[in-house]
C-alpha cells in the first residue's frame, strides 16, 4: 500500500473510518476514488457468480454453491487480481456453517491480497425468507403475504430474513419483488405481492425497512433491492422476459407507484427489468434508467443489472452490434454494475471504452461512488467478516411461528357451502387425493433451497405435507388415494373428499405455461371426486390462478392455498378442521376465463361493454375470501364530506361479528374518482386494516383520507389533483365525498 489521496491522507488511513456520518463517507469515497486505478474502478462494478470462485461447480444441482464446494483461492485470486472483482452471489441452501466459512474465506482473501481493501459485497435472493440456508425460516410466497392484508408479516418476513441472513454474510437481498401480478402465464406471479399497486408499495416498503433498518442485526446492516425496474411482470405474450407494451400512462400509474414508495423508503438497490420496455430493452433505456430512475424518482443507489443482461442486448435484442457496443449502451443508459457478464469480457470492453474515450471517467467515478457508498452504508468496511456465534438464531422456533402465522392469514377460503370446517370429532372419514397432497415442494414453490427447488430428498425432515399434516389434525381418519381408482374405491366411507391440485415448483422462465386452465388431468381427478357424490373440497397449491370455472359449482369448498412455505401444510390442515379461522382475501381477481384477465382496478368501460354480454370480470373478485365466521358492516361515515386542498378526512365503518366465533377481518377501501381528465379505475384500493373481532363484538375501522389519494399521475407523472365527486366504498357500503381546493361562493 502506497500513495497518498487527494486529501493528503495515507492509503492505508483509508482501511479505517472512524465517523460514520455522511460527510465521513463522502470524503472515503472522493479519497478512494482518488486512488484507484481504472481496472480497480471497473472490478467493483462487476458481480461474479460464486460458480466460478469455488472448488467444485455444482451444475447439476441447478446452482453452484453446495456441500463440496468451497472459495477455491486460485480461481479468486486470479477474479482479484486481473479483474478487482467487487461483488459476488448467489447459492443454494448449505448450512450457516458452511456458508459463514464460505463467506469469511472470500473476503479475508480479499482483504489480505487486495491494494485498497475495498470489501466484496454479497448479493442472494432470499425472498420469501433465507431460502438459502438449510434450516432457515420459509414463509410464504410474496402472492400469499398480499393475502394476508396484515401489514404484521411482510415486517415480520424482513425482520426474520435479515436476523437470520446477516451473520452469514448476507449483507444484500435481492428482494422484494415489486412487480404486480398480471398475467398467471408469467412464470413469477408468485413472486409478486399481487395486483394492487398500494399493496405493493406499502408492503413493499415495510419489507424494506424491516431489512435496512433493522437494528438487531447490529453490527451488521443489510441492503434490499427493488426488483425488477420496471414493468416487468406483463409480458405481452406471456413469456418470462418477453416484450412488454404499456401506456406510458398506466406506467405511471400502476407500474411505478411500488418502486417510488421503496425509493422514498430508502430502498439502497434496484435490479434492472429483463425484458424490453415500449420496444427498447430496459438495459440500454436511458429514459427508464435515468430519466424515470434518478430524474424522476430521484434514486441514489445501485442500479445492478439481471442475469447476463448486459450481453443480452447484443443476443437477444439485438440493439447492440457486439458485446462491446452492448456495454457502452448499457453504461450509457444508466447501469452502475454488470451481473454475471458471461465471462469477465465486461471489464476488458469498459476499460477499452474509456479509454477510447466513448465513456468518461466522471461516468465510471459517478457508478463507482454509487457502489462504495451502498458498501460502506452497509457498514461492510468496519465489520467485512461475518460474526459466528449466532446461527443459533437461523430457523428459531419463534421465528417458524411467525411463519405459520403467515401462513394461516394467506390461505383463501374461495367457496364455502356449508361443508367446512370438517370437524375433528364428527368427521369419520376423509379421503386425500391429488398430484400435490403428499409432496413438500409443491408447498414453498420456487426459490426454495435450489431455484428450481426440483429435489423432494432435501426438504426438512419435519416438514409436513398436506397428508401428513391432515394425519395429525384428524389421527386416524384421513386415507390417501393415490390413484383415480383407489378414491373411487375409498369414496364410499368418506365423509368428504380433499382433492389437492396445483402445480410443481418453478422459476424464472421454466414456469411459463401456455394456459392458465388447470391441467386436464387434474381436471378428470376432481370430475372424478364429484361423480362419487360425496362432497368434494377443492385445494390449490399454486403460484398463481389455474382457471377452475367449469368443476367450480360441483365444489362444496374451494381453498386457495398459493405457495404457503414450511409450515403451510399445517395452516391448511388447521383451517380444514377449524382450529384456524380464515381471514385472507384474494390479493388478485381470480380469473374466470382464460382470456378474461382483469385486475380489480380496471376502467369502467371494460364492466359496462362486460355487462352488455353478461361476461362477469372475475370468479372471485380481489379483496374478498370467506370467514367461518359472518361480518355485518353498517354506519359508514365520513367527518366531512368536502376535502380541500390540505386537508383529510376520516371515514369509518363499523364492522360486527354476526357469528357465532371470532374472526380477523380485513376492511379494505376502494375509491372510484367520479369524473376525470384522464379515464379512472372502477375502483381502487387506497387503505386496509385488519383486526380480530370476537363474536358479537362491533369495531370501528378508520381510513383517514388524504388530498394525495385522490391525485393521480400524468403520463410524465406528475400529479393531477381535480376537484370533484369520489365515491368510497368499503364490504357492501359506499359513499361520496368531495374534493373542493377553494372555497365556493
Ligand atoms: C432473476 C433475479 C435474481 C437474479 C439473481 C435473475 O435471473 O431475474 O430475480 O435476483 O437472477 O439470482
Amino acid at each position: 500500500q502506497t500513495g497518498t489521496t487527494k486529501n493528503g491522507s495515507s492509503v492505508a488511513d483509508l482501511l479505517k473510518i472512524e465517523r460514520s456520518d455522511n460527510a465521513a463517507v463522502e470524503d472515503k469515497i472522493d479519497s478512494l476514488l482518488s486512488v484507484m486505478t481504472l481496472e480497480e474502478k471497473i472490478g467493483q462494478m462487476t458481480q461474479i457468480n460464486n460458480s466460478l470462485i469455488v472448488t467444485k461447480a455444482n451444475w447439476g444441482a441447478g446452482s453452484d454453491l453446495s456441500i463440496e464446494t468451497k472459495v477455491d483461492t486460485a480461481k479468486l485470486g486470479k477474479m482479484l487480481r486481473q479483474y478487482h472483482i467487487g461483488s459476488f452471489l448467489n447459492g443454494v441452501a448449505v448450512s450457516p456453517e458452511i456458508w459463514y466459512q464460505f463467506y469469511k474465506d472470500l473476503q479475508e482473501y480479499n482483504l489480505k491480497t487486495t491494494r485498497l481493501k475495498i470489501p466484496i459485497i454479497y448479493g442472494i435472493d432470499h425472498m420469501h425468507g433465507v431460502n438459502y440456508v438449510e434450516g432457515g425460516t420459509i414463509f410464504p410466497h410474496a402472492i400469499n403475504t398480499a393475502a394476508t392484508y396484515n401489514n404484521e408479516f411482510p415486517e415480520a418476513m424482513g425482520n426474520i430474513t435479515a436476523i437470520e441472513s446477516a451473520d452469514l454474510g448476507h449483507q444484500w437481498l435481492f428482494a422484494p419483488v415489486l412487480d404486480l401480478s398480471r398475467t398467471p402465464l408469467w412464470g413469477r406471479y408468485y413472486e409478486t405481492l399481487g395486483e394492487s399497486p398500494y399493496v405493493a408499495a406499502t408492503m413493499g416498503t415495510i419489507f424494506v425497512k424491516a431489512v435496512q433498518e433493522n437494528k438487531e442485526i447490529a453490527p451488521y446492516k443489510i441492503a434490499a433491492t427493488a426488483k425488477h425496474f420496471f414493468a416487468y411482470s406483463d409480458p405481452k405474450y406471456g413469456w418470462d422476459r418477453g416484450p412488454v407494451d404499456i401506456s406510458e400512462q398506466a406506467l405511471q400509474e400502476f407500474h411505478l407507484p411500488s418502486f417510488k414508495a421503496a425509493i422514498n423508503a430508502g430502498i439502497k438497490t434496484v435490479m434492472i427489468n429483463s425484458g424490453e420496455l415500449n420496444g427498447i430493452p430496459v438495459h440500454s433505456s436511458y429514459w427508464v434508467l435515468t430519466e424515470v430512475l434518478r430524474d424522476q424518482l430521484k434514486f441514489k443507489g445501485v442500479a445492478v443489472t439481471d442475469w447476463e443482461d448486459i450481453i443480452r442486448l447484443h443476443r437477444n435484442h439485438h440493439v447492440a452490434i457486439d458485446e462491446k457496443d452492448a456495454t457502452l449502451k448499457a453504461i450509457q443508459a444508466g447501469v452502475d454494475m454488470a451481473m454475471t457478464p458471461y465471462t469477465t469480457d465486461f471489464c476488458e470492453h469498459l476499460k477499452a471504452l474509456v479509454n477510447e474515450g466513448k465513456i468518461s471517467m466522471e461516468r465510471i467515478d459517478l457508478s463507482v461512488s454509487r457502489i462504495l457508498r451502498l458498501k460502506l452504508e452497509v457498514g461492510l468496511f468496519e465489520n467485512p467478516l461475518p460474526r459466528n456465534d449466532r446461527f443459533n438464531r437461523v430457523g428459531a422456533p419463534e421465528h417458524r411461528a411467525k411463519a405459520l402465522e403467515a401462513a394461516r392469514e394467506s390461505i383463501v377460503l374461495m367457496k364455502n357451502e356449508n361443508v367446512l370446517p370438517l370437524n375433528p370429532e364428527t368427521t369419520k372419514n376423509i379421503v386425500l387425493t391429488g398430484p400435490v397432497a403428499d409432496l413438500k415442494r409443491p408447498l414453498a414453490g420456487g426459490w426454495t433451497l435450489r431455484w428450481m427447488a426440483s429435489e423432494e430428498s432435501i426438504y426438512p425432515k419435519d416438514m409436513l405435507t398436506v397428508n401428513t399434516a391432515l394425519q395429525k389434525e384428524f389421527p386416524g381418519k384421513v386415507s390417501f388415494a393415490a390413484t383415480s381408482a383407489e378414491l373411487k374405491a375409498k369414496a364410499s366411507r368418506a365423509d368428504a373428499i380433499v382433492v389437492a391440485v396445483g402445480e410443481m415448483p418453478y422459476a424464472e422462465g421454466f414456469g411459463s405455461i401456455l394456459d392458465i386452465s388447470l391441467p386436464e388431468d387434474q381436471v378428470d381427478l376432481v370430475k372424478a371426486a364429484q361423480a362419487t357424490g360425496k362432497p368434494v373440497i377443492l385445494l390449490m397449491i399454486s403460484g398463481r390462478p389455474r382457471v377452475i370455472t367449469k368443476i367450480y359449482p360441483g365444489c362444496k369448498a374451494v381453498i386457495f392455498a398459493g405457495l404457503p412455505g414450511f409450515e403451510g401444510a399445517q395452516a391448511i390442515a388447521e383451517i380444514i378442521s377449524g382450529k384456524v379461522n380464515p381471514s385472507a382475501k384474494m390479493s388478485f381477481n381470480y380469473p374466470i376465463a382464460v382470456n378474461r384477465l382483469v385486475p380489480h382496478n380496471h376502467k369502467v368501460s371494460e364492466v359496462i361493454l362486460a355487462h352488455e354480454i353478461d361476461n362477469p370480470i372475475a370468479l372471485v373478485p380481489f379483496g374478498t375470501g370467506l370467514s367461518y365466521t359472518t361480518f355485518e358492516y353498517s354506519n359508514l361515515t365520513l367527518s366531512d364530506s368536502v376535502v380541500s386542498a390540505d386537508g383529510t378526512i376520516n371515514a369509518t365503518v363499523t364492522v360486527k361479528n354476526t357469528g357465532a366465533r371470532e374472526g380477523k377481518e380485513a376492511v379494505l377501501w376502494f375509491i372510484h374518482d367520479e369524473v376525470a381528465s384522464i379515464s379512472r379505475p372502477i375502483r381502487d384500493l387506497k387503505f386496509y386494516s385488519k383486526e380480530l373481532i370476537k363474536p358479537g363484538e362491533s369495531k370501528t375501522f378508520t381510513y383517514t383520507i388524504n388530498v394525495n389519494d385522490l391525485a393521480f399521475p400524468d403520463k410524465n407523472g406528475n400529479a393531477i389533483l381535480e376537484d370533484g365527486y369520489f365515491t368510497l366504498m368499503t364490504g357492501n357500503l359506499k359513499t361520496r365525498f368531495k374534493l373542493q381546493r377553494t372555497e365556493s361562493k
